[in-house]
């Protein structure tokens, strides 16, 4: 259950709701993010709701059967718009493509990127500066160093920066040099991580863990809003499965369930989803068709000599391309909507 707590409330009829909630069985937990307060009741029992809503100081009142609570559409039905910037949120309605390298490699390699989406209105520009590599010996990102120049080449060109964030001691010197937290693949479980980033006040960017259930990927999300982070993306960016024919399986089934169980938005990444430059593309728009708020895909001047995933990264021909037939096949999802 989750109790919406009014703005104003006191401490003393928080005290009174926890104790009642306590009495009929519930164990409760308080949540305060940036922008409202809730009790989040877990409990093996059935009551009347209204029992609760009509209390002093409740402001709303919702039984939630999932596990996860106030990701849940169940208790918001509206989806939820995350606002990066004045004229930037990735939200149901829009269409927002987040592009970039896999890493920041050089001040020359994020200019050429810079120049080359801004000038096609791209507004949101991804690369790591701390990048999980299976191997030490790969490159490994540039550090805070990089993330610096790129903060300051995209700002200069009106673009905001989406960069992963690997571990708790780098949220502070992130902080004033991205717009969106990224969490990897690997880090979608490592609840002190997500812990932390409940704390702060941007938006994260949360992908599905590679052998992570939709389930999993939700608690995940429930972690970062329940520390106070209510601005959350979810991605979906291909799970391992038995089949090795390409670097991941793109599972676009998750889209519309996201959708369907979540007010949160969701966005997919079809470059690490295969893994293999030629079919990006297609599968980048058919994420669309299957109700993506948004996707995010690798690009490079020279992929073939990127410092990592060039396998899997457009170069500036094939971005164009896409770029130009995302913004088509999303107009026609609008038109086909309207219609059905
Ligand atoms: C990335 O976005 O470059 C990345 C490492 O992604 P993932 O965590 O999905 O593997
Ligand atoms: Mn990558």
């Amino acid at each position: 259950m989750i109790i919406q707590l009014k703005h104003e409330i006191s401490r003393d009829l928080i005290d009174q709701i926890n104790s009642r909630l306590g009495v009929f069985g519930f164990k409760s937990t308080e949540v305060q993010t940036q922008s409202a307060r809730y009790l989040v009741a877990i409990g093996n029992v059935e009551i009347d709701i209204r029992q609760i809503g009509c209390m002093s100081g409740v402001k709303d009142v919702h039984h939630v059967s999932d596990v996860y609570k106030l990701v849940s559409r169940k208790w918001k039905a509206a989806p939820t718009s995350i606002q990066i910037a004045d004229d930037v949120s990735i939200k149901e309605g829009a269409f927002n493509i987040i592009a970039g390298p896999c890493a920041f490699e050089s001040a020359e390699q994020i200019q050429s990127i810079v120049t080359f989406l801004s000038a096609r209105g791209v507004k949101l520009l991804r690369g790591g500066a701390f990048k999980p590599r299976t191997s030490p010996y790969a490159f490994r990102g540039l550090g805070i160093e990089g993330l610096k120049l790129a903060h300051s080449i995209a700002h200069k060109h009106q673009m905001l920066v989406v960069s992963e964030v690997m571990e708790i001691s780098q949220i502070g010197e992130m902080h004033d040099y991205i717009d969106v937290y990224q969490v990897g693949a690997r880090n979608t479980q490592n609840f002190s991580l997500l812990h932390e980033l409940g704390k702060v006040d941007k938006p994260i960017l949360l992908k599905r863990g590679m052998s992570g259930t939709i389930e999993e990927l939700l608690q995940s999300a429930e972690y970062i809003f329940a520390s106070g982070n209510e601005k959350i993306i979810l991605c979906e960016r291909g799970i391992r499965t038995f089949e090795d024919a390409y670097r991941n399986t793109l599972d676009l089934n998750a889209v519309p369930l996201l959708k369907e169980k979540s007010h949160l938005p969701v966005v997919v990444d079809p470059s690490h989803g295969i893994g293999i430059r030629r079919y990006v593309s297609d599968l980048a728009l058919a994420a669309i068709m299957a109700g993506a708020d948004g996707v995010i895909f690798e690009t490079h001047a020279t992929p073939e000599k990127a410092l990592s995933d060039g396998a899997q990264t457009l170069n500036f021909l094939e971005a164009d391309r896409l770029i130009t037939q995302l913004q088509e096949t999303f107009a026609f999802r609008k038109c086909l909507k309207a219609v059905l």
